[in-house]
């Protein structure tokens, strides 16, 4: 029985079994052929997705969700994760283009974009990585100049997951001049590909193929300034907002992906003998079994734990909020990486090549650690937001002071700091 099975409510409970149908609906051959190449956007699987009302679940009704929480969306997501990170980015784009429309957006923007965009009718995409970084979202180069009522943006994005195939991107650009505060120089627009924006599939992925992940070229492209989203130059508080659902579900489609990978070796020791006995019964085999369940269920913990966190602070981006998204998403991916390493040893030889989806898995989750913010990022913030709490804490709760608890703590002359 899966841990959620007892934590989850009858909704949520339900929501998550809705999705692991639809799950055991997509075809093999969707997935064989987005490994292949040979699709480049899988038009019908989010169509679908949203005629069962299964995209953006935590947005209003009015706009086509289901008014649920994080708690539901992430063991969703896990779900999905199944199908590895290509699907699973396409299944989260709404929520994450979703969530600056549902926190900022315009009631105008909600209608045109956020409801068809729930309801699979409309394709969205986000673009913030640039050729020149993803990492330095400030130093972003794409800009957008104001000319009368509209913005003319130009520039490039790249690695945008959904390029080939979306309708709407979300993009960050610069709006305000390098001399102010680079937090304060960044706006966010809905651009739609028919005003312009040229599409580039330039890349040869390891893994996660098959989701249109592209270049985005901007030449002298007019957006309405009715697409802009939120005030000008408040793009740094669209961005803090959007890493929530760009984190999130990142961590729980990792745990969904890490799982379906132990269970094919755990399942394969079971029948596999080697001197004349089942794998499973070496306990170098079952210990690492053991391993990865565990580590499944600490980062299940963990992202339920910061779901139920986001639920109860809404609209909360900073503090413990901004450490606990950045430590699930660094935790269940590392996590996922760990186990479905696990999982290629466990199978021997036959791990390794394309009889079996294990080899995919090591290489689409590879990319886990990488995007939505690198791992190495996720430390900057959760050391970050960690001093900021132990210097709060020092001052307003006084903790146990357990220093004191030494038995050489009256040597203060060896405590020498400089
Ligand atoms: C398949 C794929 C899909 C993607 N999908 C999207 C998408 O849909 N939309 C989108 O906008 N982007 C997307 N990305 C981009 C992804 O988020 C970025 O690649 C990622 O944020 C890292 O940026 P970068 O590649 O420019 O690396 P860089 O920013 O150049 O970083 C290189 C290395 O330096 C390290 N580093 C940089 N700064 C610091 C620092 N201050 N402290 C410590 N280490 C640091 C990084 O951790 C990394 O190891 C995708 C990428 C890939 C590969």
């Amino acid at each position: 029985m899966s841990m959620y099975d007892v934590i989850l409510n009858e909704e949520e409970l339900k929501v998550k079994y809705q999705a692991r149908e639809f799950v055991k609906s997509v075809l093999p051959s969707l997935l064989r052929q987005m490994d292949r190449e040979e699709i480049q956007y899988p038009t019908k699987y989010i169509e679908d997705l949203g005629s069962q009302g299964l995209l953006g679940l935590r947005f209003k009704h009015e706009s086509g969700g289901r008014e649920l929480g994080w708690v539901a969306e992430t063991s969703v997501i896990e779900e999905i994760g199944v199908l590895g990170p290509a699907l699973g980015c396409l299944y989260s784009l709404p929520s994450i283009v979703g969530e600056a429309l549902e926190h900022f957006g315009t009631p105008d923007q909600k209608e045109k974009y956020l409801e068809p965009i729930l309801r699979g009718k409309l394709f969205c995409a986000e673009a913030l990585t640039e050729p020149r970084g993803g990492s330095d979202f400030f130093g972003a180069t794409c800009t957008a100049e104001k000319d009368g009522d509209r913005f003319v943006l130009n520039g490039q994005k790249r690695f945008v997951v959904g390029a080939e195939g979306a309708d709407v991107f979300l993009v960050y650009a610069k709006t305000g001049s390098s001399t102010s505060d680079p937090r304060q120089t960044i706006s966010t627009f809905m651009v739609e590909k028919k005003f312009g924006v040229q599409t580039k599939h330039v890349y040869g992925l390891m893994g996660s193929r098959g989701g249109g992940t592209g270049r985005l070229l901007f030449e002298n492209v007019f957006v309405p300034e009715e697409n802009l989203i939120g005030s000008l130059n408040s793009g740094g508080d669209i961005f803090n907002q959007m890493m929530i659902p760009e984190r999130m579900t990142s961590a729980a489609g990792a745990v969904g992906s890490a799982r379906a990978g132990i269970e094919i070796a755990a399942k394969y020791s079971t029948r596999r003998k080697a001197f004349g006995r089942p794998i499973q019964k070496f306990q170098a085999v079952s210990f690492k079994i053991a391993d990865s369940i565990t580590l499944l269920d600490a980062a299940r913990s963990l992202i339920y734990s910061t779901s139920r966190h986001i639920d109860t602070n809404k609209g909360l981006t900073n503090g413990p909020i901004r450490r606990l998204v950045s430590e699930s998403k660094k935790f269940a991916t590392e996590a996922a990486w760990t186990i479905i390493n696990h999982a290629m040893q466990i199978m021997g030889g036959i791990g390794y090549t394309n009889v079996y989806p294990i080899e995919r898995f090591l290489r689409d989750i590879r990319l886990m650690s990488i995007w939505t913010g690198t791992n190495e990022i996720m430390n900057l913030l959760i050391q970050h937001e960690y001093f900021d709490e132990l210097e709060t804490q020092v001052v307003e709760k006084k903790p146990r002071d357990v220093e004191l608890d030494a038995i050489g703590a009256e040597f203060t002359e060896e405590k020498i700091f400089e």
